[in-house]
């Protein structure tokens, strides 16, 4: 099986690449901008095998695109590339605009082309799984949970902007039959996330001895998932999912923000204590709240759970500690993206487009 994964230099984009690749009969070719948020030093366990190629490319581009499907010959499309800080979005929603709905609309373009001229047997395997958030549906109460019926009504520019790729997504399964699936997941944590999200920049900012910024009073609840959990949503959805389909995924894990900071702080006093003594939770300080910051969160997977048998395997706590270790362990690898090391090596490593 050959795979195209859009944005396979970002943080969950990295972990698929890494999880496809390590399997013998499957061969992926990795597309991506290496916007600030991509770093192919996520790659570099995966970049030296037979089965891996990366190109650089911006899916927005048309032609480049049409290169890739012509050279590549994909089985399937994992479209994960995108702009999804949500505090950027708010500073300026143009390259979310640009890359989440142009991107998606050059790419279903593309690959509908492409599919068009398959072999019958190639074109009903054919699949393009959009990875999409459950910020699609807006914000909760104290109660309740985002089902695949519940109407969208997002609040962010960076969940406006995906709401309408899904909506293009869905519009070329109904209109021109193109096999696509829809996932809808929750907030994602572990290892290689980009230090701008919430778990990796208060894990970075206690180790540099920073204050650990929190938005409001730290009540926000968010349903948290561990990368390698979703990985394998994907894969189950990519393998047996239906055809113009959307699924939810989420760890069936809520927390509050400030539950979540408090918890990572107990794990920093055990496994990296401050060296004057204080806990790191007296670091903690509120700071003004992210405006239309959602309030809640909750993503009802029971779907997924029922049709295609996926559960989540990493409890949160434990995922948490796995991922402080990870951060303890590979501090190289932050520290190049907090110096900016990590965009000096990007040419020569890939194809330019
Ligand atoms: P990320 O920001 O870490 O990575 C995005 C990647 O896309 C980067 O490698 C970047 O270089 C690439 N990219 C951006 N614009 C591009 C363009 N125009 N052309 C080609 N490549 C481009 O993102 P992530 O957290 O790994 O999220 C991946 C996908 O999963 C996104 O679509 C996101 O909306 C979705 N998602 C994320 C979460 C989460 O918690 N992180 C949860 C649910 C869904």
């Amino acid at each position: 099986m050959k795979l195209l994964v859009t944005g396979g230099a970002g943080f969950i984009g990295s972990a698929v690449v890494r999880h496809f690749v390590a399997q013998d009969d499957v061969e992926v070719v990795n597309v991506d901008k290496l916007t600030y948020a991509g770093n192919l030093e996520s790659l570099e366990p995966v970049a030296h095998l037979r089965g891996y190629s990366f190109v650089q490319a911006d899916i927005c581009n048309t032609p480049a695109m049409q290169r890739v499907f012509r050279q590549h010959r994909p089985d399937a499309v994992l479209h994960l590339a995108a702009e999804t800080h949500v505090d950027r979005s708010i500073d300026g929603a143009a390259d979310f605009l640009h890359t989440n709905v142009q991107g998606t609309h050059v790419l279903l373009d593309t690959a509908r082309a492409y599919w068009s001229e398959l072999e019958e047997a190639q074109r009903k395997a054919f699949r393009f799984l959009h990875v999409s958030t459950d910020e699609v549906y807006g914000a909760l109460g104290d109660d309740g949970a985002f089902t695949e019926g519940t109407a969208f009504a997002p609040n962010s520019p960076y969940a406006a902007s995906k709401a309408a790729a899904d909506h293009l997504v869905r519009a070329w399964h109904r209109t021109y039959g193109l096999p696509t699936v829809i996932t809808n997941c929750s907030n994602n944590y572990g290892p290689y996330q980009f230090p701008e999200k919430l778990i990796p920049l208060m894990i970075i900012s206690a180790l540099e001895g920073r204050d650990l910024p929190v938005y409001g009073q730290g009540r926000n609840v968010r349903d948290w998932l561990y990368v390698d959990d979703h990985v394998e949503a994907l894969e189950r959805v990519l393998l047996a999912g239906r055809p113009g389909e959307t699924y939810n995924i989420g760890g069936d894990a809520e927390r509050r923000n400030l539950e979540v900071v408090q918890g990572l702080c107990r794990l920093l006093d055990e496994l990296a204590p401050d060296t004057s003594g204080q806990s790191h939770a007296e670091r903690i300080r509120f700071v003004t709240d992210r405006p239309g910051h959602d309030f809640r969160y909750a993503v009802d997977a029971g779907k997924l759970q029922s049709e295609l048998g996926w559960r989540p395997r990493h409890d949160f706590e434990d995922g948490l500690r796995s991922t402080l270790a990870w951060y303890l362990e590979n501090r190289d690898w932050w520290e190049r993206v907090r110096d900016g090391s990590y965009q000096g090596e990007r040419l020569g490593m890939g194809n330019m487009e």
